[in-house]
């Protein structure tokens, strides 16, 4: 038994970005300014993408993406329901109307219930402006599938890439699929800037409105308004928002993305332990990666396997916290939440594929600060609950007793 509880998440933090960090502290330029500016250039470089806008969050970067398409009032955008509820939720603040969708067996999003939804838009005389696939733990969704479908019927692809900053799909980093993607370096993602999120797009007319709308709209920005050549005029064409990034933030930003490959190289190793460890338990059921994807391991996230458990996901929560281990749940599907079931009338049994895993998955620690020892303790603390909590063999209960028949 571990003496200290060990968390289920923590950023893995250096003396680059705390010596970066203070260096934009001495040099008087604390928001939006050059730092940005670097940050935003090698991230783009970094995903292959044109260009790259730097917001204070992932929900931000969403919220501005799909309102510089002009997503808004009227307009319905696809969202799988199996996510975190900003995804969602920015669609609300844009004045359009989420339709949810459930998510396939890989926990993407289920390209067959995109085209339906498209279908029961039209049955309403309702328009379907865009689709957000989640790139779920870190995994590219299906999206060559999802890609065909919303170039046929003319629907937008916004992806939230909050857990794939560095994974691939075909070969090709995530981040110029759509025409938007959406990134988060909250604090315990594969990178951080404490709170941050960018855009990127290969569209420069895209690029420039999701710019503007992300500094109240207007026609400079503050580092241009005020260095040396700059000047104080600048013009309002839409009200836009306050969503940019700090100095302070691309510091710690710069840094943690040259480090970034070598952190999901961590995570994998950590991943892999994992799944070796779980492997030949029938009780659980290991991520499944696809072949024609780089996994960013952002979440491992593990199934139990409830017919053969006398407990559920909750207990083992609690049990993992009394064994000192944190642990989490990713994610309580959107259309269970009040807002939605009272809003749009979403009710259990809406989604089964969402609902069946979200009564099975367990998210464990899993970031490059977690040494092995701390690896093995979890999947010892795993296999000892499993081991603990059997259900007797159902075929043998059916059988019934020796020689009862
Ligand atoms: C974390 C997360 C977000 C939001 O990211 P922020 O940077 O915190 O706004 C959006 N979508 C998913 C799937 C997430 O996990």
């Amino acid at each position: 038994m571990r003496e200290s509880f060990l968390p289920f998440a923590r950023p893995t933090i250096g003396d680059d970005e705390i010596a970066e960090v203070v260096d934009t502290l001495r040099s008087g330029w604390l928001t939006s300014g050059p730092k940005v500016k670097r940050l935003e250039a090698a991230f783009a470089h970094y995903v292959g993408a044109e260009h790259a806008i730097a917001v204070n969050s992932c929900t931000a970067a969403l919220h501005l993406a799909l309102a510089a398409l002009g997503v808004g009032v009227g307009d319905d955008v696809i969202v799988p329901t199996l996510t975190f509820c900003s995804t969602a939720n920015v669609v609300i603040h844009l004045g359009a109307r989420p339709r949810l969708v459930d998510v396939g067996r890989d926990f993407g999003i289920d390209p067959g219930a995109v085209e339906a939804a498209i279908r029961g838009a039209r049955a309403e005389r309702r328009r379907v402006k865009a689709v957000v696939p989640v790139h779920f733990a870190g995994q590219p969704c299906d999206l060559r599938a999802v890609q065909s479908i919303a170039q046929r019927e003319g629907v937008f692809v916004v992806e939230d890439a909050a857990h794939a900053a560095g994974a691939e799909y075909h070969g090709r980093r995530i981040g110029t699929f759509g025409a938007a993607t959406a990134f988060s370096f909250y604090t315990i993602k594969n990178m951080t800037t404490g709170e941050g999120g960018m855009v990127t797009t290969n569209d420069a007319g895209l690029a420039a409105r999701v710019r503007r709308l992300s500094l109240h709209g207007m026609s400079t920005d503050a580092w241009r308004r005020y260095e040396g050549t700059g000047t104080w005029y600048y013009e309002v064409d839409e009200p836009g928002f306050k969503q940019n990034m700090t100095d302070i933030q691309a510091a710690l930003g710069i840094h943690q993305l040259r480090r970034l490959d070598s952190f999901i190289a961590a995570r994998e190793q950590r991943a892999e332990v994992y799944s070796a460890a779980f492997a030949a338990t029938p009780e659980l059921e290991i991520p499944v990666v696809q072949p024609d994807r780089k996994h960013a391991w952002h979440l491992y996230v593990l199934r139990l396997n409830l017919d053969r458990l006398e407990l559920d996901r909750n207990s083992f929560v609690e049990a993992m916290r009394a064994l000192n281990v944190g642990t989490s749940v990713h994610f309580i599907p959107v259309h269970l939440h009040p807002y939605y079931r009272r809003t749009f009338g979403y009710q259990p049994g809406d989604f089964p594929t969402a609902e069946h895993f979200y009564k099975q998955i367990v998210s464990l620690p899993l970031y490059p600060a977690l040494d092995m020892q701390d690896v093995r303790y979890v999947a010892d603390c795993v296999l000892q609950l499993v081991a603990g909590h059997r259900a007797p063999n159902p075929s043998w209960l059916a059988a019934g007793p020796a020689g009862a028949a």
